[in-house]
This record gives C-alpha cells, sequence and structure tokens, in this order.
C-alpha cells in the first residue's frame, strides 16, 4: 500500500478509509471518467443554464421527476428545496430570503426526522415545526407519529413537509406525502445516502415526494461538492433562479428555456439564497457522468465485491481474542454490508474507544466506524477500501489489540 499520496506531499496524512463514505474524511472514490470528464469541462466555458438544462433532463430520466438540479452537496439540495418551497415564483420573496415576512415559511416534521442536516432547512429562512414524539425510541410508548399529528400541524403558513428517507422511517412515505397534498403542500425528502440500491432514484418520488435530495459524492461517485434535487419543473424553476448568477442584463437575460422562463417570474430575480452554494461546470459535468455510470453498473455485483470483503475482514478478526466481529450485510439500516467489531476489554486488554482513537492517530490515519463506541463497539465498512487496505487495516486493528 502506497504512502505517497499526494497528501503526504503536501505534508498531511492520507487516510485509509474503513469507515464508509463520510464526508468529513473525503466521501468516496470519485469514478476517474468523472474526473476526466471534469478535465475536459474546464477546457472551454458554457451557459451554466444550459449545462443545468442538460443535467435536468438526465435526472428527470434516471429519476422519474419532471425535472432536475445539480447542487453543491445534499445538503445543499435542501436548503435550496425549501428555498423554493417558500419562495416559490415570487422574485420579491427570493431576494427577502432568510427574511420570510409575508410568505408562509414553516416547514413541518415528524419530531423522528430531526437531524443535523435540517439546519440546511432553516439557513433559508424555514422555520421547522416538529410534531409527535420520540416515544418509541425511549421505551416510554410504541407510537412515534401519528400520520393526522402532520395533517394537523399544517396550516396557512406552512411552505412545505420535510421528511427524511431510511427504510424504517414513518410513516411510511406515501402517506404523509398524501396527507401534505390534501392540503396543497409540497413534501421535500432527503435521501442523501439511500443509494445504492438503484430502484431508490425513483422510488421517492413514485411515492408522491415533490423534491428529492440526493449525494452525488457517496456511492454515486460523483464530485464531493455535488448533489441532486430531483423534482417538479415548477420548484426546480423556482430553485434556478435562486441558485444561478443573475448577474444579468435584463434587456439580454436569457437562461435556459428548458429551466427558467423570464415571463413567469416578471423581471430578472437578485442573486439568490443559493448564490453562495456555487456549483462550477467542472461539478455539473463530473456528476453527469457519474450518475450515467451510476445507472449503468451491476449494483448486484458492487454489493457481492463488498460483502465479500466484509467477510474477509470479519473472519480475520475474528481469529483475534477479544473481538467478535458480525456482518450486518440483512441490516435494513444500512446500505452496504459492514463489520461491526464487539470489543471485550476484559480480554482485549483495550477498550473500542482505545483502538477507534488510536488508529485515528497513525500515519496514515486509519478510520474505522466509532459511531457505536458506548455499546462498546466500532465498524469496519468495505465501500471505500481496495483489498490492500482492507489487509492494512486488519492489520493495524489488529497490532492495537496485540500491542
Ligand atoms: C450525507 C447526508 C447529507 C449531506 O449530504 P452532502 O451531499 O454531503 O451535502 C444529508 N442528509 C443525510 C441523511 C446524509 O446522510
Amino acid at each position: 500500500m502506497s504512502n505517497e499520496t499526494i497528501y503526504e506531499e503536501l505534508g498531511v496524512p492520507h487516510v485509509v478509509n474503513a469507515a464508509g463514505t463520510k464526508t468529513r474524511i473525503g466521501g468516496s472514490r470519485i469514478r476517474p471518467e468523472a474526473m476526466d470528464a471534469m478535465a475536459r469541462a474546464s477546457e472551454a466555458f458554457v451557459r451554466l443554464s444550459d449545462l443545468q438544462a442538460e443535467a435536468s433532463e438526465l435526472i428527470a430520466e434516471v429519476t422519474g421527476a419532471d425535472a432536475g438540479y445539480v447542487t453543491s452537496g445534499a445538503s445543499s439540495a435542501l436548503a435550496l428545496g425549501a428555498a423554493a418551497c417558500i419562495a416559490g415564483d415570487d422574485i420579491g420573496a427570493m431576494a427577502r430570503l432568510p427574511e420570510t415576512e409575508g410568505v408562509p415559511d414553516e416547514i413541518v416534521m415528524p419530531r423522528t426526522h430531526r437531524t443535523g442536516y435540517d439546519h440546511a432547512l432553516r439557513a433559508v429562512g424555514a422555520r421547522i415545526v416538529d410534531v409527535g414524539t420520540n416515544d418509541r425510541h425511549l421505551g416510554t410508548g410504541s407510537r412515534n407519529v401519528e400520520p393526522w399529528e402532520i395533517a394537523d400541524a399544517i396550516g396557512e403558513n406552512t411552505a412545505a413537509v420535510a421528511y427524511v428517507e431510511k427504510s424504517y422511517t414513518e410513516p411510511p412515505l406515501d402517506v404523509v406525502c398524501d396527507i401534505a397534498h390534501d392540503e396543497g403542500v409540497p413534501v421535500i425528502v432527503d435521501a442523501a445516502a439511500e443509494l445504492p440500491p438503484m430502484s431508490n432514484l425513483s422510488a421517492f418520488i413514485d411515492a408522491g415526494a415533490d423534491l428529492v435530495a440526493f449525494s452525488g459524492g457517496k456511492a454515486i461517485r460523483g464530485p464531493q461538492t455535488t448533489g441532486i434535487l430531483a423534482g417538479g419543473a415548477d420548484l426546480i424553476e423556482s430553485v434556478a433562479a435562486q441558485h444561478l448568477d443573475m448577474h444579468a442584463a435584463e434587456a439580454v437575460w436569457e437562461p435556459a428555456p428548458k429551466l427558467v422562463h423570464p415571463g413567469r417570474l416578471g423581471g430578472v430575480p437578485r442573486q439568490g439564497i443559493g448564490r453562495s452554494m456555487k456549483v462550477g461546470k467542472e461539478e455539473i459535468v463530473g456528476l453527469i457522468r457519474a450518475l450515467q455510470l451510476f445507472v449503468e453498473e451491476d449494483h448486484d455485483a458492487v454489493i457481492e465485491e463488498w460483502l465479500e470483503r466484509a467477510r474477509r475482514i470479519a473472519a480475520e478478526l475474528d481469529d483475534v481474542d477479544g473481538l467478535e466481529p458480525s456482518l450486518t450485510a440483512d441490516d435494513k439500516t444500512a446500505v452496504a454490508p459492514e463489520v461491526v467489531v464487539s470489543v471485550d476489554p476484559e480480554v482485549a486488554g483495550v477498550t473500542a474507544t482505545d483502538i477507534v482513537g488510536g488508529l485515528r492517530r497513525e500515519e496514515p490515519r486509519v478510520f474505522v466506524g466509532g459511531d457505536a463506541l458506548p455499546a462498546g463497539e466500532f465498524t469496519v465498512n468495505p465501500m471505500c477500501l481496495t483489498d490492500d487496505e482492507a489487509d492494512y487495516a486488519v492489520e493495524r486493528i489488529v497490532a492495537h489489540v496485540e500491542e
């Protein structure tokens, strides 16, 4: 395994990524074809709205939505989606965001769907109204959120309903969409990490979602700073109007007609709230190429490769006294198989926290998953490892136990 990455050249230790597609350590490995496309994109200029219009067609084709947009990440897709739900085609409201005086600005969410990422919704001026309880999580009751509670919270100040998609989130998305649509409000879905399976590209639009956000830099393996927003043509038009650079002379302002209709907007919008979430031509082209390849990919083969690597890692760690590995392959909470390693400190002589912390301080740093440290567990994720790196990660884990 090479220690001579560009990061070492810069004096920075690189990371052996056994933690999966985590933004803080660089997300996923971008597809080489996407990198190549980005280099070619840098060789010429293009009208960004033309390029976004082309991306919109591809996103529409693969998701079944009317339109789509390339954002600077799933998080910014949520922010832009919220801005579109609040401002619609009102260029005055667009210009005032995040001030929302005079327009509905509440986004209703089941309380169990609140995440750190909903800051993106609040950043553009939305006020989150969360409903339901955490009874199931706390063990204080059997039900978290009832559909009627969502209906009850929707009123004249509601701009949207937001929903975080996981295979176990409740109430079911189609039920929430029916409720929202009965009240005339759109549903924004955060599905950032819900690929693969590829069927999820269209599943949430099929369930009735008005806007769906995916990360471009996770399993799609596009540029790290990309995301996809798929949804209705009117909402995507509002996104474009609030995101595209608007340093434009009105007399000659002519954005791509498939994306934005100046007549409908009644004027040239100001630089919108999305202007600080810029997406370059290289990123848009890289995302387009990566998405094309993602939909052509044999996902069963990819998952089989991950599974095989995970099994091999688990088998090797199983030989270490004090470590108890198991696989999460059939666990509905993970898109990819993962090795969960339970550490018995009495036998291993170290805790899970010692191992995970120690690995991160090495050069190169080795990142395994540390979300379950309080339970005395760490995880090894095969998605972002080569076979050589997997061997190295195992070797280093073993070294921490046996030192
Ligand atoms: C990763 C993730 C995001 C953020 O995605 P970016 O593309 O990094 O902006 C948002 N929501 C959820 C649930 C995620 O897993």
